[in-house]
């Protein structure tokens, strides 16, 4: 047995915490990627030219990314870590006697000229740049999906929206998430794409929205959307929006979240990718829930393939004719029978031109019934009606392209690399943590996803290029 061991402070010490951090320590893996050179020239105009000098912007946001890549999202437990941890400190550029900053000033910066100025973007896609530059986003395929993130708003402290309305809340005494609410009450991510009202609205966040999506009770969430490219998973852009399901009896949205807020979110994510990288997808692989028709009918006019699932109800299973063995003829307006009859939405023009179709909604083609009963085909199409309808939904044209799609070997390849996306919510919730959100309103939860996104990149650039040091050790 050796000696017991007493702590007993060196006079000297020699210690360099560059040498002290592992080659394939997960942080120095990812350094390697994280570019901040412009984040000062970028929030030059937020800081004042008088008084103290500030905390340097740049060890925040590495501080920042620290905390959601190890999941520590409380700004006083992460300044206690990074005090703490050696490893931290080497990617903070802190020495071992260098203070880190108070919690207060780290969260007064977030919360004030970082939102300001929209900074947690731009570590976002400075990292994004660098996965286009090494290769690794062709920007051909692209698949989306969204994943409900609980916010930091309990189901107790909340009210009906009329209550909510009489409680007379004065803007000056209104905690931040309260102030940001009139904001994003117009946005279709947040409840104006709509028109069920939902049915509480939190005290602490009334920007969330009441959801019962996991078929337990009711509680506040926003929608995190990803937009992947589909080659090695790097997420290309994140959008947040408030998040509403059927909750005691009201029957909205069918089977998902605000089915317009998510393709709006994926309509401004997609111009996004276009305007700041050039990227443009050929094909848009996603779930039914983006199968919406005014969304396949946008994806189809900007020469997006929508590898989205559809929802044909027109198929029947008593062996009679379906829409499909009707021909669509689209300069008069008008399917054609097997028979050679003409089936039309209207035989007559009206006077007032508003009484005729108005190409919204679904449109019923009918044929006449003193030629359907004198039919002898009849009881392979009609057999129980006077005379065959049939219905067409607006973007038919552009469900019909979805419908061809989804016979083709393409469709049956694109459905697996969809899963991409559900595993970095996996990843996003198991791993980092991200399970409820801890900054409360749009703002807050924007920041947290677009932070977390960050991290998850500059993972995959760690793993998919490892550094040679770590090459040489395999
Ligand atoms: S029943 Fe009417 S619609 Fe059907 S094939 Fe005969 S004429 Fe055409």
């Amino acid at each position: 047995m050796g000696p017991r061991q007493e702590a007993q402070p060196a006079l000297f010490c020699e210690f360099s915490l560059e040498d002290h951090v592992p080659p394939d320590y997960l942080l120095r893996s990812i350094d390697r990627f994280v570019d901040l050179s412009g984040i000062r020239a970028y929030l030059a105009d937020f800081y004042s030219h008088a008084g103290r000098p500030s905390v340097d912007p740049e060890l925040l946001i590495r501080m920042l990314l620290v905390g959601y890549c190890f999941g520590i999202r409380s700004e006083r437990r992460l300044c206690e870590k990074v005090h703490l941890n050696l490893a931290y400190r080497w990617f903070c550029r802190l020495d071992l006697s260098d203070r880190v900053p108070d919690h207060s000033t780290f969260s007064k910066n977030r919360h004030g000229r970082f939102r300001d100025s929209e900074l947690l973007r731009h570590p976002f896609e400075t990292t994004l740049a660098r996965c286009i530059d090494e290769g690794l986003v062709s920007g051909q395929r692209m698949a989306v999906d969204a994943s409900l993130i609980e916010a930091d708003a309990n189901k107790q402290n909340s009210s009906p929206k009329e209550d909510w309305d009489a409680r007379q809340i004065n803007p000056a005494d209104a905690p931040r998430a309260v102030r940001e609410y009139p904001d994003v009450l117009d946005q279709a991510a947040f409840g104006a794409a709509s028109e069920v009202q939902p049915k509480f609205t939190s005290h602490s966040d009334p920007a969330s929205l009441c959801t019962a999506a996991r078929k337990g009770p009711a509680f506040f969430g926003y929608s995190d959307n990803y937009l992947i490219d589909t080659d090695h998973g790097v997420i290309v852009d994140v959008e947040g929006e408030a998040e509403q399901k059927t909750i005691r009896g009201i029957v909205f949205p069918p089977n998902g979240s605000i089915r317009q807020a998510e393709a709006g979110s994926t309509k401004t994510m997609l111009r996004r990718v276009k305007a700041r990288f050039d990227r443009h997808p050929e094909r848009l692989i996603a779930d039914t829930a983006y199968g919406t028709g005014p969304m396949r009918g946008w994806l189809v006019d900007r020469k997006i393939a929508p590898h989205i699932p559809v929802i044909d109800k027109s198929g029947r299973n008593d062996g009679t004719w379906t829409r499909a063995d009707f021909e669509w003829d689209a300069e008069n307006d008008q399917y054609i029978c097997p028979e050679g009859h003409e089936l039309k939405q209207v035989r007559r023009n009206y006077s007032d031109p508003t009484r005729g179709p108005t190409g919204k909604g679904t449109a019923r083609y009918r044929a006449l019934k003193e030629v359907c009963q004198a039919c002898p085909s009849k009881a392979m199409c009609c057999p129980n009606a006077d005379a065959r309808k049939i219905t067409r939904e607006e973007h038919e044209d552009a469900r019909q392209v979805a419908r061809q799609i989804a016979r083709t070997d393409q469709y049956v390849i694109s459905m697996k690399p969809r899963k991409k996306v559900e595993r970095l919510f996996a990843h996003l919730k198991r791993i980092l943590g991200l399970n409820r959100l801890r900054l409360r309103g749009p703002c807050g939860a924007n920041d947290e996803f677009l932070l977390a996104a960050t991290v998850q990149n500059l993972r995959k650039l760690a793993k998919i290029l490892p550094a040679p040091q770590q090459l040489g050790k395999a």
